[in-house]
């Protein structure tokens, strides 16, 4: 008899485990566009969409994961931290992590390097002030980065990014050709609770697509694109809204997502900050 071939996916975490899941939500509250044009001021009730997410929402999320024994990261405008501090220091006080994403949501790819500077620094002192540390963790806002990014984070201390799109395990970012310290842990929109399930009618979002995806479609996707993480030994993220997800009725898919991720049994569940000193590690081990 021929042997089985070599389950070359078995056992690449840590310990044992045979993919790694690093839960992501981006707690975005009011911030973004219309908090930039400063159009949310003349409406209350968008306000109330995005406020919903830190206020009412994060912590039905916080209580699932301790029910789970899940840790998460949670990319948040440094404004969310300022305006809900104690939200905010919960997340770190039931031993997840709290990362940038901003001040206001702002789009770097429209910063000069020196406004994006501004805005992480800006962030950091309120992550400090409030939360007692600053972030070592980094997810763009709205999807994309100038061409500086990488580099004004390695220069801010930054150890990682959840940003990019085009890989479904860790890499080191490279700077000129050359790979730089800063890995990234790269999200897909197929795992973007936005695909799924945002929906709001002023102003219309999706476009011209008056409806959300079926609940139980949703959690259908989510768990097949766990499941083929998991087959190949990869590492996957999600890129999940408390105001979009931790809903009554939503929470109960992830309820069911994370006990389907748990049932497979050898998952190492991580911070993206955990994922991403792992990672290093094993960069350091393969090139020492
Ligand atoms: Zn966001």
């Amino acid at each position: 008899m021929t042997p089985p071939p070599a389950d070359a996916a078995a056992g690449r975490w840590p310990d044992g485990a045979r993919s790694a899941v690093a839960l992501a939500f981006d707690v975005d509250g009011p911030t973004g566009d219309a908090m930039l044009s400063g159009a949310i001021w003349r409406k209350p009730g968008y306000f109330s969409l995005g406020a919903y997410g830190p206020y009412r929402a994060l912590p039905r999320i916080l209580d699932l994961l301790d029910d789970a024994g899940v840790p998460a990261t949670f990319f948040t405008p440094a404004w969310v931290v300022e305006t809900w501090p104690d939200a905010c220091r919960a997340v770190v006080d039931r031993g997840h992590e709290m990362a940038h994403h901003g001040y206001r949501h702002e789009r770097y790819w429209d910063l000069t390097p020196t406004q994006q500077a501004d805005v992480i620094a800006r962030s950091q002192k309120i992550f400090e002030d409030v939360l007692g540390t600053p972030a070592v963790g980094f997810r763009t806002p709205s999807g994309d980065w100038h061409p500086d990014t990488p580099r004004l984070l390695l220069d801010a201390g930054f150890t990682y990014s959840s940003s990019m799109r085009g890989d479904d395990r860790p890499y080191l970012h490279e700077i000129d050709g050359t790979p730089t310290s800063l890995v990234e842990i790269p999200g897909r929109w197929d795992l973007d609770d936005y695909a799924s399930l945002a929906y709001t009618r002023n102003p219309d979002y999706p476009s011209g697509q008056d409806r959300i995806a079926g609940y139980e479609l949703t959690l259908d996707n989510w768990t097949r694109e766990f499941d083929g993480h998991h087959a190949e030994g990869l590492c996957m993220t999600t890129l999940f809204h408390p105001k979009v997800s931790g809903k009554p009725g939503r929470l109960l898919l992830l309820e069911r997502l994370l006990a389907h991720m748990r049932d497979a049994g050898d998952v190492w569940f991580a911070t993206c900050r955990d994922v991403a000193a792992w990672w290093t590690g094993q960069e350091a081990v393969q090139h020492a």
